[in-house]
């Protein structure tokens, strides 16, 4: 049984999980303070209370992790506070437990290739569209790490416009920085993006951003396009909350993606997990299930 803490972009999503059992789930606000690992930790002991101790603990974060160290290299605005921060020793601390840190994408394909909605799957890439454009790769049955951690995470800060808008990451034109939620609300101008649009929610909910959102969805499918050509998938995972507007975001980014690949591939299968929210913490269980095993 495993605790797992999702720190997510706009709230902690906490579960504890037995195989493929979610036992309980809490999820809270993020507030971008320290205070947000303290709520962590009393949402934590709640659950805990319910379902019994765990033997271990997985944490997810949107940034990259030092797979040598578990700390987080690099954090967006939010999730600043947990720069460098040793929240393996935070979790010694607070439960007396062992644990994992993975990047919120990875884990999710971890979770949803294991337990989830592509179980068994080998060869496969995942996609997070929200906040931020989250990506994630798996091959021969390994998610992709790299020296450093970076390896895989990055398909949203590829370039797909050479004249777009310059990314905080440094790089020019990225798919983050032209359609996600961020962008939208500011921090990256695009000329597509009209006022009025809070979330790429927003442009599911009406026809009123017709245009934009069709950006959009060209901007993801490129993005796909370009995750497939370096990944080779049997499958894509198309995951985030605004897959809850289902065909209207898979249907036209699989059409992209067909209409675009290179010509010798066989086109990839196309899954949206019917329980989006639990893939981080799926993917947390398992990798803190195996840690356990490994060095109990
Ligand atoms: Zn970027």
């Amino acid at each position: 049984m495993e605790l797992c803490i999702d720190f997510g972009g706009t709230e902690i999503k906490l579960a504890v999980i037995e195989g493929a059992s979610i036992l309980a789930s809490d999820r809270i606000s993020v507030t971008g303070t320290t205070a947000d690992l303290d709520a962590a930790v009393a949402a934590s002991r709640a659950l805990i209370e319910r379902t019994g101790a765990p033997t271990a603990v997985g944490i997810a974060v949107p940034g990259v992790v030092d797979p040598a160290s578990g700390r987080m290299l690099h954090a967006n605005d939010k999730y600043g506070f947990l720069n460098d921060f040793d929240l393996r020793g935070w979790a010694h601390r607070e439960f007396g437990l062992p644990s994992v840190i993975e990047n919120d994408a990875r884990a999710a394909l971890i979770g949803e290739t294991s337990t989830g909605s592509a179980s068994g799957e080998r060869d496969a890439v995942l996609i997070t569209l929200g906040t931020g454009i989250g990506t994630a790769a798996m091959i021969d049955g390994i998610p992709l790490r790299g020296v450093t951690g970076h390896a895989g995470i990055l398909g949203g800060h590829t370039t797909v416009d050479i004249h777009g808008p310059v990314c905080p990451c440094g790089n020019v034109g990225c798919g983050e920085a032209l359609a996600s939620s961020w962008a939208l609300q500011g921090s990256a101008p695009h000329p597509s993006t009209g006022s009025g649009i809070g979330t790429v929610k927003d442009l599911f909910a009406s026809d009123a951003h017709a245009e934009t959102r069709d950006a959009f969805l060209r901007v993801w499918g490129a993005t796909v396009v370009t995750l497939c050509h370096m990944y080779d998938p049997s499958v894509v995972i198309l995951s985030g909350g605004i897959l809850r507007a289902g065909d209207a975001v898979r249907t036209p980014i699989e059409t992209y993606v067909r209409e675009h690949l290179w010509p010798s591939m066989t086109a990839p299968r196309f899954v949206v997990p019917p329980e989006p929210e639990y893939s981080v913490a799926r993917g947390l269980s398992v990798l803190a299930h195996q840690n356990h095993q490994e060095n109990p």
